[in-house]
Parts: structure tokens; C-alpha cells; sequence
């Protein structure tokens, strides 16, 4: 039985490229999860997009001269290209400066009024005398309420995480100019999230699939309780209020960037012709999983399931398996100050493959984890090149040369290869179950050492010297490691499509990956292979002092 998937995926601000604090945070492990899901047979809908609101882009519209609208296309055309290049495989990667997101957001924004969700109060809103404007929260920084960091922002903490009300900073200041703002009268619309508090309780405590910082996190805040939260500011780079008599109102970013999720599945039907095809993810036997940074928890175990909650008839997330973060060389990321390795840069200079590995088996799942170019390199040459793609290199060479090119037919199987057989088919079964749960390293670590026991079993039968002997025995110990270096294939499909896909082709194979399928597919006897190239080029410690020098 097909299961259906949804597969929500952060909208990133489209103000700057993306880092690959991104990428293993929220990116990558998405991609792996809906590739995994697709060779299954299952159902999978996978989207995201530009955020191309939010303060984020006027700031940096404001500092190259430029209009919003400018900046949002610009680094929107540079996201689809980096995805692209880097394979993450959106079905839909749309911004949130469609017509179709405004309406969508309107529509969402206008029931939860008409449910009394949302409601009208007056508000202290910050005013820099200085700079003579009403500042945007997050123009506003000071001292976090709750852990004392002095670089809050006037809507969260970067360092406790935790969404924050301008007023409740500590010594707050203008962004732009550091004089301390006013707080002038406001006129806004809030979120009664106080209406939820009782059920988003009751739901969380079920989700204990979730993993113990998402879970823990969410069900602490939630039990220090609710406040309703502002979802409209006084700015004019955002979606309008569908309401007469509010013209210099916006609906907040936080707000509305969430709605992306329902208004992209909107978007995606009407594009394949269906337009009412968007249910078939949203209601009924889907599971719906929201892949982010850990900084983006709480609008997605709180704010977004409580919006849904109130417009209703929708599903609420089954998971959202939030990453921790990476650091760069031992240091914290900061994009403001360069530490930071860029993907479009790295895409330049390198393949994709060995960045999906080196993020894959170090994903900062449970805790924070390290890049390093050093550690790039060395699982490059040592694990990509020498362990996996020497075995496949040797086989395939071997077999195109002594065998005419074509899969040979194996004699009897002994208990050692039927052995080496079985761990195959057990590995797929394993990483299956880890993928499952969202377990990505471990299932990286069980497929490669599948690599490492295929090695093994060639060092035992060495079938380039028996072959003189005993050329039946060759084929036999040849036939069995192409039967696993075709496993290898579809387990680490999920993680370097690039190289699988070329493995699948030089295996004689057909189609796609995914077309062939969830299965130790062993090519038959007399396959024809194409002429072998490797999968993967070592790299030259050269480039560590390089790219290290890049930083900073
Ligand atoms: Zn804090
Ligand atoms: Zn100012």
C-alpha cells in the first residue's frame, strides 16, 4: 500500500544565498526524506519557496539601493538554480509574491476573523524619533526577556530561540541608528492563540514520535503559557489586509510565510491541472512533516498547527524533525561576518555528491556538528573515493574487461557470498526503517558499511588473480559484488542521487533510480555495462588552506 507524504520544507528570505548552515539544517534532509519516499512507490509532495517578505529583504534592499520586489526575483533565481545543481527535488519551489499566495493568505487571515481567532487592539508599536519611522520588529534589538543575550531582535532570540514582542525587550534600540525608539499607539490585529493553548497541549503530549528537542522544547514553552501575538505591523512591504480602511497595514511575515505551505500545494495542483488535487495532501491518510532549523520550532509546533486548528478541515503536522546547528572550522556560523561557506560558491568549484555525504553522516541532528574542509577531504578520499567508489571502480573495470562487458552468470553460490547476499538485502531493510523514522545518519553510516563488508568479501575471493584458475569462481564472487554494489545504489540513492543515478547507468539499468524501486535488484547474467568511469574524483588537500582562507 502507497503511503501519501507532504513535505513542507522552510521558505528561506530571499535577502541573501544560502549557507550551508541552511542546507543541512533544513534542506537537504527534506530532499533525502522525499527521495527516499518516492523509490518506496509513495506518494510524495514536496514544496517551499522564497520568502520575499519580511524585513530581512527591505533591509537589504535599503542597503544596495534597490526595490524589495528586485532583491526577492534575484536571490529567488539564484535559490532555483542552487537546487538544481545541488539536486533538491521540489515539486514546487514557488515565492511568496504570487497573486495565488496573497489570496490564499487573505482567505486564511479572513476565516480565523470571522471564527473570532483574530481580533482588534491597540498597540504600543516602536517609533525611532531619529529615524523618523515606525520600526519593523526585527529593526529593533536589546535584551532577551527570558536568557539575558544582549542581540535579541524585537521578534525572537537567536540564542534561546524563543519568539519575543518588542516591548518585552530589555534596553531596546533602533536597528539602524541605536537610539532607544518610542512606543507610539497602534491600531493592530492579534492571533488568539490563548484559545488553543488547551488543545495544542493535549496534542503535543501525543506526538512522542517527535524527536526529544522538538518535543521537549514545545511542550516546555506551552506549559509556561500562551500569549496572543500581533500578526499585522505598520509596514508597506507585505500582503494587504483584505479589509477596507487599514492601508498602511500588512499581515506580519511570521504570519503569513506559513500559509506558504497550503497556498504552494494550491499553486502545484492548479499547475499540474487539478485544481482540486491540493486535499489529496492536506486531508484524509497523509502524514505531513515540516523539515526546518531548530530557530523555527515553535511557529511550527505551535503558531502554524493553532492556525490550522482554527480554519479547520486541514491536517496538522505529523512531524517536524528540526535539526540543531553547524558550525563552521569550530566556529559559529555568521553570515554578517562571513564565516560561512556559500553554496553557490562551493557549487562552483565541487561536485554535489561529496557536500551531500559530508552533511549526511554529520547532520546535526541530536546536537550541533561541525564543517570542516579538513573533514571534507578526508571523508571525500577516504570514504567516497577509496571505499565505495574504488569498489565500484574495481568491479565494473574488471568485469568490462575480462567478461566482454556484460554481467557474468554466477556458479554456485557458497555461504560467504550467499552471506555478503543477505547483508545486502538486510542493509536495504535497515536504512529503510531508519529513513523512515528520520534517522539519516545512522542510515548513511549502515549503507556504507555495506561498502566496507563488499570489500572485505573481494579481499577473501580475489576473483582478478583466481580468475586465471578458476574463471567460473571470478564470475560467481564478480556476480555477487555487482548484486550488492546495486544495493549500494538505491540505499544511498536518498543521499548522492548524482552518483547513483550514474551507477544505475553503468549497471546496465534503465530509467531511474526511483522507477527501479525500494529492492536488491541484482542486474542478470549477460546485462550489457557501459564502458566504467568513477563515480567520485579525490581532492587535493591543497584546497583546505584555500577555502579556509575564504572565511571571514
Ligand atoms: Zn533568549
Ligand atoms: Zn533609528
Amino acid at each position: 500500500m502507497s503511503e501519501r507524504i507532504f513535505i513542507g520544507v522552510a521558505w528561506p528570505y530571499a535577502n541573501s544565498p544560502l549557507h550551508l548552515g541552511q542546507i543541512a539544517g533544513a534542506y537537504l534532509p527534506p530532499d533525502i526524506f522525499a527521495r527516499y519516499h518516492r523509490t518506496k512507490g509513495n506518494e510524495v509532495l514536496m514544496v517551499s519557496g522564497s520568502d520575499q517578505h519580511g524585513t530581512p529583504i527591505t533591509i537589504r534592499a535599503e542597503q544596495e539601493g534597490k526595490r524589495p520586489a528586485e532583491i526577492a526575483r534575484e536571490y529567488h533565481q539564484q535559490f532555483l538554480e542552487s537546487w538544481q545543481k545541488f539536486g533538491i527535488s521540489f515539486d514546487l519551489f514557488t515565492t511568496t509574491g504570487t497573486a495565488n499566495h496573497t489570496q490564499v493568505a487573505q482567505e486564511l487571515f479572513l476565516t480565523l476573523l470571522n471564527k473570532g481567532y483574530i481580533y482588534k487592539a491597540t498597540v504600543k508599536q516602536a517609533f525611532c524619533a531619529k529615524c523618523q519611522r515606525y520600526l519593523p520588529d526585527r529593526y529593533i534589538e536589546g535584551t532577551c526577556p527570558h536568557c539575558g543575550y544582549t542581540g535579541a531582535r524585537g521578534d525572537q532570540c537567536d540564542q534561546c530561540g524563543k519568539p519575543l514582542t518588542p516591548e518585552e525587550l530589555i534596553q531596546s534600540r533602533c536597528g539602524v541608528c541605536g537610539a532607544t525608539p518610542e512606543f507610539k499607539d497602534s491600531e493592530h490585529f492579534f492571533l488568539r492563540l490563548t484559545a488553543f493553548e488547551d488543545k495544542l497541549l493535549s496534542w503535543v503530549r501525543q506526538q512522542e514520535h517527535w524527536r526529544p528537542n522538538v518535543f521537549n522544547f514545545t511542550l516546555r514553552y506551552l506549559e509556561e503559557g500562551l500569549k496572543d501575538r500581533a500578526i499585522t505591523r505598520d509596514i508597506d512591504w507585505g500582503i494587504p489586509l483584505p479589509l477596507d480602511g487599514f492601508p498602511g497595514k500588512r499581515l506580519y511575515v511570521w504570519f503569513e510565510a506559513v500559509i506558504g505551505y497550503l497556498s504552494a500545494t494550491k499553486e502545484w495542483a492548479k499547475s499540474i491541472g487539478d485544481e482540486e488535487k491540493w486535499r489529496y495532501f492536506w486531508q484524509g491518510e497523509v502524514k505531513s512533516y515540516y523539515f526546518i532549523g531548530k530557530d523555527n520550532i515553535l511557529f511550527h509546533t505551535i503558531i502554524w498547527p493553532a492556525m490550522l486548528m482554527g480554519y479547520g478541515g486541514l491536517n496538522l503536522p505529523y512531524d517536524v524533525p528540526a535539526n540543531e546547528y553547524l558550525t563552521i572550522e569550530g566556529r559559529k556560523l555568521s553570515s554578517s561576518r562571513n564565516w560561512a561557506v556559500w553554496l553557490p560558491d562551493y557549487l562552483s568549484r565541487y561536485d554535489p555528491d561529496p557536500l551531500r555525504y559530508l552533511l549526511s553522516v554529520n547532520m546535526p541532528e541530536t546536537g550541533d556538528t561541525d564543517f570542516s574542509w579538513r573533514e571534507f577531504v578526508r571523508r571525500n578520499n577516504d570514504e567516497l573515493v577509496a571505499t565505495y567508489g574504488n569498489l565500484v571502480q574495481r568491479v565494473l573495470t574488471f568485469v568490462y574487461r575480462r567478461f566482454d562487458g556484460c554481467v557474468p552468470a554466477p556458479g554456485e553460490i557458497d555461504s560467504r557470498s550467499q552471506g555478503l547476499l543477505d547483508k545486502a538485502e538486510e542493509t536495504l531493510k535497515i536504512v529503510d526503517g531508519l529513513l523512515y523514522r528520520c534517522r539519516f545518519r545512522e542510515a548513511i553510516k549502515s549503507a556504507m558499511s555495506l561498502a566496507q563488508e563488499a570489500n572485505r568479501y573481494l579481499e577473501d575471493k580475489s576473483p582478478w588473480k583466481v580468475v586465471k584458475q578458476d574463471r567460473q569462481a571470478a564470475a560467481t564472487a564478480l556476480y555477487v559484488a555487482l548484486a550488492v554494489i546495486s544495493g549500494l545504489r538505491t540505499a544511498l540513492y536518498p543521499f548522492l542521487p548524482f552518483s547513483s543515478q550514474k551507477l544505475h547507468k553503468l549497471l546496465g539499468f534503465e530509467g531511474s533510480v526511483e522507477e527501479d524501486g525500494w529492492q536488491l535488484h541484482m542486474p542478470p547474467p549477460g546485462q550489457k555495462l557501459l564502458p566504467p568511469e568513477p563515480l567520485f574524483t579525490k581532492l587535493d588537500e591543497e584546497l583546505i588552506a584555500k577555502e579556509t582562507g575564504r572565511l571571514g
